[in-house]
């Protein structure tokens, strides 16, 4: 559905209207063209650029861009949400974009719909009072954050760098504070490593040992050796990187038959002193160091995540400045938590995450307070005017 949005510089209204859009992912129902709308009512010209790899269903993303030189500042965030769940067990229809209490409720008010409207006000805003900026602004908005995340960010960020749209600088609007507005943002996360560790033996009776090789002792001192292991003493960002084993199968149902196979799987969170490279090879050395003469053993690994940090520089400053002068809090710089698109964005370009507040996110009852909208429209407003000013 969507809704014609008379002021562009009322997040409020803006996000109300985005809220009524049934966008859960990978659905739209209108939440793009309601930003394009009001974006190309500001100037900005609007590409649509609908991905779908093998496979998966199809889904429909939106660059904006306003004006063509440096600095160029990117908000990259989505307009897909998560199902409500049970509708009937909400205070306010999830997707009737109520105001009471004080607050906007429904699902995406929080993540990450308010936030998109609160960059577009501030936008409106910045562009009112003072002209076309010495610079650029864009918008990537995605429909597939919530979902598999493969036809969203990571394609349009290439087809942006083809074209000469990569920014200089990425402000993700995913809702970053626990409790109130101004906490914490985010600048980077722990990369993510899954093992599977196999060991074959020789299946035999339990009576005969002698005539088997039981590859469960095996396992255990590989598992041993990589669970002891010290990976780092933690970074400048980071805490110390660890190993957490996960699983331990022997699938065996008897109780006089020695296995011939015994896995064990394991996640590494890592932090910046290591790569997903480094962490396999320092994985297959230490098994190798460790296994006894004859273990025949088989590793298998995969990289959900790497990691990575924007160190504290001058858009950090830049960031953290707008949000204290706004709010009164000076935010926390923090790379805990899970997953966002900014994994994709890092290797573009600095990238920080400041959003609205995630307490009631993927949760019934999702809400944003209108002060936190109204607050965070001065946030992103006070970032473009410092990037355009410091230019
Ligand atoms: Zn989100």
């Amino acid at each position: 559905m969507t809704a014609a949005v008379t002021d562009a510089g009322d997040p409020v209204a803006l996000a109300r209207a985005l809220v009524r859009c049934r966008s859960i992912t990978p659905a739209d129902d209108g939440a793009l063209d309601t930003a394009q709308r009001v974006l190309e009512g500001l100037g900005f010209t609007g590409h649509r650029l609908p991905f779908r790899a093998e496979g998966t269903e199809r889904v429909d993303n939106l660059f904006a861009r306003l004006g063509d030189g440096p600095p160029h500042v990117c908000f990259a965030g989505h307009t897909d949400v998560v199902p409500p769940g049970d509708a009937g067990a909400w205070r306010h229809p999830p997707f009737d974009g109520v105001v009471a209490d004080d607050a906007l409720w429904g699902r995406g008010a929080a993540d990450m719909k308010g936030a998109v409207a609160a960059f577009i006000a501030a936008c409106a805003r910045t562009l009112r009072a003072h002209g076309a900026p010495p610079g650029s602004i864009s918008l990537l908005l995605t429909g597939d954050e919530e979902g598999p995340s493969v036809n969203g960010t990571r394609p349009v960020l290439a087809w942006m760098a083809e074209r000469g749209h990569t920014p200089d600088c990425c402000l993700v609007g995913e809702p970053s504070n626990p409790a109130a507005l101004g906490e914490v943002m985010k600048i980077g996360r722990r990369g993510s490593l899954n093992g599977r560790l196999t060991v074959t033996g020789t299946q035999g009776h339990a009576a005969y040992p002698e005539k088997a090789d039981n590859p469960v002792p095996r396992l255990l001192a590989l598992l041993d050796a990589l669970a002891g292991a010290r990976l780092d003493e933690g970074t400048a960002h980071f805490p110390p990187s660890h190993l957490t084993i996960t699983s331990v199968d022997v699938g065996n149902t008897a109780t006089n038959v020695i296995p011939g196979e015994a896995t064990a799987a394991f996640n590494i969170r890592f932090n910046d002193a290591h790569t997903p490279a480094g962490l396999e090879a320092w994985l297959r050395d230490t098994l190798a160091a460790t296994a006894p003469a004859g273990t025949d053993w088989t590793l298998d690994v995969r990289v959900t995540g790497d990691s990575f940090v924007t160190p504290p520089g001058p858009f950090t400053d830049r960031v953290a400045d707008a949000v204290a002068d706004t709010t009164g809090r000076r935010p926390a710089l923090d790379t805990g938590g899970g997953t966002s698109d900014a994994r994709f964005i890092k290797d573009y370009c600095p990238v920080v995450e400041f959003g609205l507040v995630n307490a009631t996110i993927h949760a019934t009852d999702e809400h944003a307070a209108l002060a936190d909208l109204e607050n965070l429209t001065a946030i992103y407003r006070r970032i473009l005017e410092g990037t355009f000013a410091a230019s």
